[in-house]
């Protein structure tokens, strides 16, 4: 299992929103590079190619006005980059970057996103012929919107938010959503800690981030020799957020 992490990520200083919060990476770095199991490497800054597979050109001008932010953003993308890849090549990965992507359309963003990290690392390795079918789950608490609509023209790219409102039932949803599933080449997770029973969502505990993570290893054995990567999204609850990506890393590793 990789870490994809860069340092820079901990700069709080490329926004003033929740997913920029001061000491948010640290709260889960302190914890997960601290694993001896799980190896660290760094990303490079997507490129310009990259992003404009997801997004139009006057939304890429829009980001780039903002040197600092446009500079994080890319960073963000090219770690998504980075894992995809990684699990392409057969190592699970866990990309820990920021500012999240899943709210950011083609040609419009909001919710603390800016480059839809996940549709601009599907779409590359669809470009280089590397996948064609793939499955997203997102479990964010908030639907995610940058990847319905990034990746909506892509019908071989199934998407899911789960959307059951107990625990049991959002598990069921998501294996039974799996159990229909056939032809992808690659599993990808919109990783949204926000749905944790103390964030916005007050939904899930931490061993349901744990069981989500080992459902999704499985089925990727089963369906894409176990191809699969995870970007993290939302989580604010700073106190148990390291804890609960954690849980997620050791079900999904
Ligand atoms: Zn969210």
């Amino acid at each position: 299992m990789k870490i994809i992490f860069h340092d820079d990520y901990k700069d709080s200083s490329y926004a003033s929103d929740t997913a920029a919060a001061e000491g948010r990476m640290e709260s889960i770095t302190d914890l997960l590079l601290k694993q001896r199991e799980y190896s660290v490497l760094k990303p490079t800054a997507a490129k310009v190619d990259d992003i404009l597979r997801a997004h139009t050109e006057g939304h890429f001008n829009r980001i780039r006005q903002d040197e600092k932010l446009f500079r994080m953003a890319l960073l963000s993308a090219g770690g998504a980059v980075c894992a995809a890849e990684i699990a392409f090549d057969g190592e699970p990965s866990f990309a820990c970057i920021r500012p999240p992507g899943h709210h950011a359309s083609r040609a419009s963003c909001w919710g603390f996103c800016y480059f839809n990290n996940m549709g601009i690392a599907l779409l590359k390795l669809r470009s280089e012929g590397k996948i064609k079918g793939a499955f997203v789950l997102d479990f964010d608490a908030h639907t995610g919107d940058g990847n319905i609509d990034v990746l909506s023209e892509y019908p071989e790219i199934k998407i899911l938010n789960s959307v059951s409102a107990d625990r049991g039932a959002y598990l069921a949803e998501i294996e039974e959503h799996l159990t229909g599933i056939d032809g992808i080449d690659i599993i990808a997770v919109s990783a949204g800690f926000d749905s944790y029973e103390k964030d916005f969502g007050k939904k899930l505990k931490r061993f349901d981030f744990y069981l989500i993570g080992r459902l999704l290893k499985q089925f990727s054995k089963r369906l894409c020799n176990g191809r699969r990567f995870a970007l993290l999204e939302g989580g604010y609850y700073l106190q148990d957020l390291g804890k609960n990506v954690l849980a997620f890393c050791q079900g999904f590793e």
